[in-house]
């Protein structure tokens, strides 16, 4: 992070204005919006400012004005000027902003949702001011007025609440159980308060599993039920098909830990984790199993899910974009196609030799589409094994490394060329191949 967003409680500080013209008026009207005590000083200031509870000084800055502020915005059009007050400021580790120079500044003005007392700031150190201003419009769609009503109610209610449930990891628990259940809703609805006297309500003491598919790999695919389970998980437990940017979004504070397998390394065995995830769970966890693309495909998440079951442990299950499903969109390879495939097939090698224990004559005819998950190791095999039950050399195939990822990469060939093609570049897992007539619509279809 470049800077750290902080929010400022102005109420009955003093607080600078050096210049008179309009973007100084928008920077006193805020501060004055704060209850600063705020002075304005410019030898020349607007009408506009007559109406503000500020105290206007009709003449040139000097560095006495500094004396006791505790925040300074310079808004003249006079560079030096801007430049002498940052100057200053700097030199008496004076919080200063000068509008529109972000060189010049220690502090910047983040545009604002108000929802007070719930307040959203979006920033991005003077890189762009009209992003910011976009994202905000966004969130201010997004985040309704309704939050304001909550999060007053929860500020009002936070002392008896403490008092009613003294151990805070209780009270977060049931606070978030609150937030996300009816009483909330009739808030952001329109109420005052909820009808339900939720601080005597029973709270959960036996933790959850979510089982979550965390995509392909690009975190702008994670679901949104996803997110909020990511976000109030206590303990993730993560593979090592999921990506780091997926798992920088998961809560900040919950304990995270590898559970995957990678070559060299030792690793969890299927009974100890499964065993694990019933023993955090009834500890009182909310356990994050997080798993690369879904769960239910290829990723052991039914075998997962029967463990806890037996455990009569409680489960929730999150779909995840699959593989095949990432690396087909951003490769441009529709999976099916009216005039080229009516069927598509997901079929696992082995992970080590990436044998495949299938009927291969079942793959023979023509117009169906098959994709190979685990399938580097046995590509050669893949191949062969396809052409020798009847596919043609000629049909087009692609191996798809580290799909939907900034560096994915298609190598688009034939079932004949496809091994000699992969073997030409030093290919990084995790890859899938797809076979099938559809893969020729790559080269008009891909787009990033
Ligand atoms: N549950 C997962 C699959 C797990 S099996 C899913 O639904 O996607 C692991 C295999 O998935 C890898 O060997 C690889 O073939 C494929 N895979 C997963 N992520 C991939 C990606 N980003 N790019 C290419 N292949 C991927």
């Amino acid at each position: 992070m470049d800077a750290l967003p902080l929010h400022f409680r102005l109420d009955g500080r003093s607080c600078l204005v050096v210049g008179g013209g309009e973007t100084a008026f928008r920077k006193a009207e805020l501060l004055a919006g704060c209850n600063a005590d705020v002075t304005v000083v410019a030898p020349a200031i607007d009408a506009d400012f007559d109406d503000l509870k500020a105290r206007l000084v009709r003449r040139k800055f000097t560095e006495s004005d500094l004396d006791g502020q505790v925040l300074v915005v310079a808004a003249t059009d006079d560079m030096s000027v801007n430049a002498r007050v940052s100057e200053l400021c700097h030199a008496r580790a004076l919080p200063v902003n000068v509008v529109d120079q972000p060189a010049l500044c220690s502090v910047t003005f983040p545009a604002i949702v108000d929802r007070s007392p719930v307040l959203i700031s979006v920033g991005s150190g003077g890189a762009s001011p009209v992003l910011t201003r976009l994202l905000r419009e966004r969130l201010e769609s997004l985040i309704g007025e309704g939050y304001a009503r909550l999060g007053g109610y929860m500020g009002r209610t936070r002392e008896r609440l403490k008092a009613a449930v003294p151990d805070i990891g209780r009270r977060r628990r049931l606070t978030e159980d609150f937030l996300r259940s009816p009483g909330a809703e009739q808030i952001l609805g329109g109420a005052a308060e909820p009808d339900d006297a939720w601080f005597e309500a029973g709270v959960q003491t036996t933790g959850e599993v979510y089982l979550v598919g965390a995509g392909p790999g690009d975190p702008d695919l994670l679901t949104l039920r996803a997110l909020q389970l990511m976000q109030q998980a206590d303990v993730v437990l993560y593979d090592s098909l999921v990506s780091d940017a997926v798992l920088a979004r998961t809560r900040r504070d919950a304990r995270r830990r590898f559970v995957g397998k990678r070559k060299a390394e030792h690793s969890i065995r299927q009974e100890d984790l499964n065993q694990l995830m019933v023993d955090m769970a009834r500890a009182g966890d909310r356990v994050l199993r997080l798993k690369g693309g879904d769960p239910f495909i290829f990723g052991r998440g039914g075998e997962e899910l029967e463990a806890l079951a037996d455990a009569k442990v409680p489960f929730q299950v999150v779909p995840g974009i699959t593989a095949a499903g990432g690396c087909a969109s951003y490769a441009g390879i529709p999976l099916t196609h009216r005039d080229h495939a009516q069927s598509v097939q997901f079929v696992t090698g082995h992970p080590k030799t990436g044998e495949v224990h299938l009927d291969w004559s079942k793959f023979a005819q023509p117009g169906q589409t098959i994709v190979f998950y685990m399938g580097l190791g046995g590509l050669p095999r893949i191949c062969e094994n396809l052409m020798a039950h009847g596919r043609s050399a000629a049909t087009p195939a692609a191996l798809v490394e580290k799909g939907t990822l900034e560096d994915q990469r298609v190598i688009e060939a034939t079932l004949g060329t496809l091994v000699g093609e992969v073997a030409r570049h030093t290919v990084t897992r995790p890859t899938l191949v797809i076979v099938g007539d559809v893969v020729a619509l790559h080269g008009k279809l891909r787009w990033r």
